[in-house]
């Protein structure tokens, strides 16, 4: 978060998930989870707030007092990394390089084109035909 504005909406989402678990956003708490989030993008943090409301509400039936309680810092933090990572990586097969090594031998490394970018390209053909 580095832009003014970001603290302003930030401030905004944290009061959301405070008054979803009956908790009140009081300023110095906006200010803990600001100062602890803020190395991250905020459409990340926001991203993440949700998924860790969403995973409170399956947790209703199972673990009440668990489903109450206010999210954490460190479960916000989780949830980021995992939606970086995510973006990051892309494609598990290839990590997102678009490319398979072969394992033909040490002496013939070659690449193949891996599933992701084959689909890709034809994406690209299919613009403005039919499927
Ligand atoms: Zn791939």
């Amino acid at each position: 978060m580095n832009n003014p504005e970001d603290r302003k909406d930030f401030a905004e989402k944290i009061s959301e998930m405070c008054n979803a678990f009956g908790r009140n956003p009081r300023p110095d708490l906006i200010g803990s989870f600001f100062q602890q989030l803020i190395e991250y993008p905020l459409i990340k943090i926001i991203q993440a707030i949700d998924i860790v409301i969403k995973k409170r509400a399956e947790m209703i039936d199972k673990d009440l007092f668990s489903a109450q309680s206010l999210p954490s810092v460190p479960e916000i933090i989780y949830e980021v990394k995992k939606i970086l990572d995510r973006k990051k990586v892309g494609c598990v097969e290839c990590d997102g390089t678009g490319w398979i090594l072969s394992d033909e031998g040490p002496s013939q490394a070659t690449a193949r084109p891996c599933k992701c970018r084959l689909k890709a390209a034809d994406s690209n053909q299919d613009v403005g035909g039919t499927s």
